[in-house]
């Protein structure tokens, strides 16, 4: 059994943006139900706050004077046992995790995650006497980069393992802030947080973790080139001894078409006629024309480039003349949001667009879509791609990070050995994208085809279990070698 101090800036259900919340609210319930002894660190956030009914103050300390309060508390659903960082002045603000409601990153996002680095390594180092230190300390993302630089100037630490869930956030400050944080002189090198002349949250921990994982074996080798690399890639290089890459799990219970609360029709691989009851559904609560044997084609997505949102606005003529009816359900950059919108005007009976957050409605789409389309341009692990495999909802997905090493192709020798369970296009292009959805459109033609390749993709074993083996092997290994 090991001691994990689990360091996440969102998790699931208490606070969420994407799919970090989504392993930070299973990862360390699997890691619990494995014998490990485990503690989740995380902001208090209003949100968060609002959600827990039973806490208890632990520790009282004060950083950069502001005073900040340790809260314990239990991950809801779980016996996870959940620290929360509660400095008022940080957190306890209306907005998000980490942008103020008109969506603009929070001016004092360095001042902030500096806060709760400082308290997680305070914790790591039994600083604030909770009677409790880790063996390992297991940080998410440039929220909790400092944690391992500043850990690793301390002779008597726990091992750090650091976790990229997506490289292209990086939490890059100026130099001076990097002064007004007050963090060691040592650690400013280009070998250390100092990034072309600024300060990197996410360096601390790719320069200084013992271990660095990413959440999916390809995107592990895929980051090492300076296509994906965002220029870490060289650093990544000098430290691919220490890294490798885990493919997340997905909550099975939370996200089973056999037990799901949010549908009209539940079903599974034995009554997946039952499938496109969720369709008809969906169409008559969307005002889309209702019929069942059209298919239908469902995202749900933050709206920004990464998930492909180039390709699929340039094909979008051409596919809402194809027999399809499209449904989105997105956040994100304000252009998007407005051509999607614009368009769905123009296309009422082929193109639904949701601008909003709909934990609901994005279960809804799941079992009501016969695919998903998630052309990324590229995908750390990704989620969705996961999910729709369960329900049934083939995916559409370039050929990248966690889709390649989850969605096998659908051609002639796949289909015949029953190993497909979707569709990867050639290239990443709106000609690609196409391509496969007319591939696609036309293997639908052929329900006895279909039916295989549904059956493969929930048959599939994405759970938090065999996961949480690769993450307790890796811990293991680390302490040994300590
Ligand atoms: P990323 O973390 O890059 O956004 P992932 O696929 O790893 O992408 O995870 C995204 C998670 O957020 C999924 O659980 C997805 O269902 C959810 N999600 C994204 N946008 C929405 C939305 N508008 N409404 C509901 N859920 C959403």
């Amino acid at each position: 059994m090991s001691k994990i101090l689990y360091i996440s800036s969102e998790a699931f259900p208490l606070i969420k943006t994407g799919g970090l919340a989504d392993v930070a609210g299973s990862l360390p319930v699997a890691l619990l139900k494995n014998s490990q002894d485990i503690r989740l660190l995380l902001p208090a956030y209003p949100e968060v706050l609002k959600q827990i009914s039973k806490s208890k103050k632990r520790a009282v300390t004060s950083y950069y004077n502001l005073p900040l309060e340790i809260i314990e508390t239990r991950l809801p659903g779980s016996n996870v046992i959940v620290w929360l960082v509660d400095c008022p002045a940080a957190f306890n603000r209306p907005g998000g995790p980490y942008s103020d409601p008109q969506g603009e990153p929070w001016q004092d996002n360095a001042l902030r995650f500096a806060i709760f680095c400082h308290a997680a390594v305070d914790i790591a180092l039994g600083k604030l006497q909770l009677d409790w230190l880790p063996d390992i300390v297991h940080c998410n993302d440039w929220q909790t980069g400092l944690v391992p630089a500043l850990l690793n100037l301390q002779s008597n630490r726990p091992a750090t393992v650091f976790t990229i869930h997506n490289l292209a956030y990086q939490g890059l400050f100026d130099q001076q802030t990097f002064v007004d944080l007050e963090l060691p002189d040592e650690l400013w090198h280009m070998d250390g947080l100092e990034f072309y002349g600024q300060l990197s949250f996410i360096k601390g921990g790719l320069a200084y973790a013992d271990e660095i994982t990413t959440v999916s074996p390809t995107y592990a080798h895929e980051i090492l080139e300076p296509e994906y690399g965002y220029g870490l890639n060289d650093l990544l290089k000098n430290r691919s001894q220490h890294l490798s890459g885990i493919l997340n799990g997905i909550d099975e219970k939370h996200w089973n078409p056999g037990t799901d609360q949010h549908l009209i029709q539940k079903y599974n691989r034995r009554s997946l006629d039952n499938k496109s009851i969720n369709k008809t559904a969906l169409q008559q609560e969307l005002s889309l024309p209702r019929d069942s044997s059209i298919p239908m084609v469902g995202m749900i997505s933050r709206l920004v480039e990464q998930k492909g949102l180039e390709i699929i606005l340039q094909s979008m003529e051409t596919l809402l003349g194809l027999p399809v009816q499209l449904v989105i359900l997105g956040t994100g950059e304000q252009h998007y949001e407005t051509q999607l919108s614009k368009l769905a005007q123009l296309h009422p009976d082929r193109l639904k667009v949701v601008i909003g957050y709909d934990e609901s409605l994005s279960h809804r789409i799941e079992a009501a879509s016969d695919m998903y389309l998630m052309p990324s341009t590229f995908e750390p692990c990704g989620l969705n791609q996961l999910y729709s495999l369960r329900y049934g909802t083939l995916p559409i997905v370039t050929n990248v990070g966690g889709l390649a090493d989850t969605v096998t192709d659908a051609n002639e020798i796949s289909i015949k050995n029953e190993s497909a369970n979707g569709f990867i296009l050639k290239e990443n292009s709106a000609e690609a994208l196409l391509t496969t959805i007319k591939r696609a459109l036309a293997l639908y033609q052929t329900p006895e085809v279909w039916r295989q390749l549904q059956i493969t993709a929930m048959s599939g074993d994405f759970s938090w279990q065999t996961s949480a083996e690769h993450y307790i092997a890796l811990y293991q290994r680390i302490l040994k070698q300590a």
